[in-house]
């Protein structure tokens, strides 16, 4: 199906995907040969994904949609799908915030703000009550695209949030001082968690409506699952009704192997409302991108990881589930 309207005397090109050129990919201008090699099949797959989703629409929610990018386990892609989400709705004009509550800083990097010691950052935020407004920063890659940074210093806040006054309520209010006033336009908040489920995820999932899990497909990507999810259960009992998962998606996803197969395939028979239809493959652009600053929405839009994240921020716009999930 794939081949269809392929045939005939296209260019014939080489197999490296950074070789082929923009306009040797269209897959409506006639390819020629090898355009059933698998890779082939794949470039063109990605192209005609790009082309279909250039002309979505991408809905702004009713009211902002807070959403906390979780999983204990470190690794997994949080960071990397919460910046690239953010970033393919932003491109999409849509208004969009994302909080860095990992003391790794890696969101901060990947949206190009700057994030050394003494910067202000989500840490005063959370200890010192300062206003979100005043330690956003924008990404410089995009309009409408917004950081709250995080630095070294918040390496020491799980603990020193121990004996503070609500401290799981610290980024609830926060939040909704900000929505209540200069945010009340954003459309999307993303909070990017560290990489356990001390208090910084606490606050992370008592001021979300939603949470998102990323699963890596490898050999141990359910273990610890039941963790989180009994961490969101005690959270939408005692402090936050209105919190469910609402979203996993597969990251880093080799359909060539079996085992990521066969890990995509139970995560979707335990979760099969929550599990997107698109996965993101593991690709180089996706991991290079931060090293310029940049998220792979910018770095390389042709890329198959950009356009799969694309497709990932369109279902999940698509699924308005903000506040009712
Ligand atoms: P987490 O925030 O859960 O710790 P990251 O988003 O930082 O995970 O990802 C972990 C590592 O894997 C990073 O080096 C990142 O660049 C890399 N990575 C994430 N997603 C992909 C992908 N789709 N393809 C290639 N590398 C990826
Ligand atoms: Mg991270």
């Amino acid at each position: 199906m794939a081949n269809e309207g392929l045939a005939g005397g296209g260019p014939t090109f080489s197999l490296d995907p950074r070789d082929v050129s923009r306009e040797t990919l269209d897959p409506y201008s006639g390819l020629s040969g090898d355009t059933d090699s698998p890779l082939a099949m794949e470039l063109l797959a990605t192209e005609r994904k790009r082309r279909e989703l250039e002309s979505a629409t991408f809905e702004r929610p009713a009211k902002t949609r807070v959403i906390a990018v979780s999983n204990q386990k470190g690794g997994v892609g949080k960071t990397t799908t919460s910046v690239n989400v953010a970033a393919a709705l932003a491109q999409r004009g849509l208004n969009v915030l994302v909080i860095d509550a990992d003391p790794q800083g890696n969101a901060s990097t990947a949206l190009g703000v700057e994030h050394h010691t003494g910067t202000p950052s989500i840490y005063e935020v959370l200890l010192d009550d300062a206003p979100i407004a005043s330690v956003a920063r924008k990404s410089p890659g995009l309009e409408s695209l917004w950081c709250v940074p995080a630095t070294i210093d918040l390496a020491g806040a799980d603990i020193e949030l121990v004996s503070v006054v609500r401290r799981e309520y610290r980024l609830y209010d926060a939040v909704r001082e900000l929505l209540a006033g200069s945010g009340r336009d954003l459309d999307y908040v993303f909070v990017d968690c560290p990489p356990s489920l001390g208090l910084l995820t606490l606050n992370a999932m008592v001021v979300a409506t939603e949470v998102l899990i990323p699963i890596q497909c490898e050999y141990y990507a359910l273990e610890g699952l039941t963790q989180l999810m009994k961490t969101v259960e005690m959270v939408r009992k005692h402090l936050n009704p209105a919190i469910s998962v609402s979203t996993i998606v597969l990251t880093m996803y080799d359909a060539r192997t079996n085992l990521a197969r066969d890990v995509a395939a139970e995560v979707r028979r335990h979760f099969p409302n929550q599990t997107l239809e698109q996965t993101i493959p593991r690709s180089v652009r996706v991991s290079e991108a931060p090293s310029f600053a940049q998220t792979v929405i910018t770095h390389d839009p042709h890329s198959s990881g950009a356009v799969a994240y694309v497709a990932v921020a369109r279902e999940i716009s698509q699924r308005m589930t903000g506040g009712t999930a």
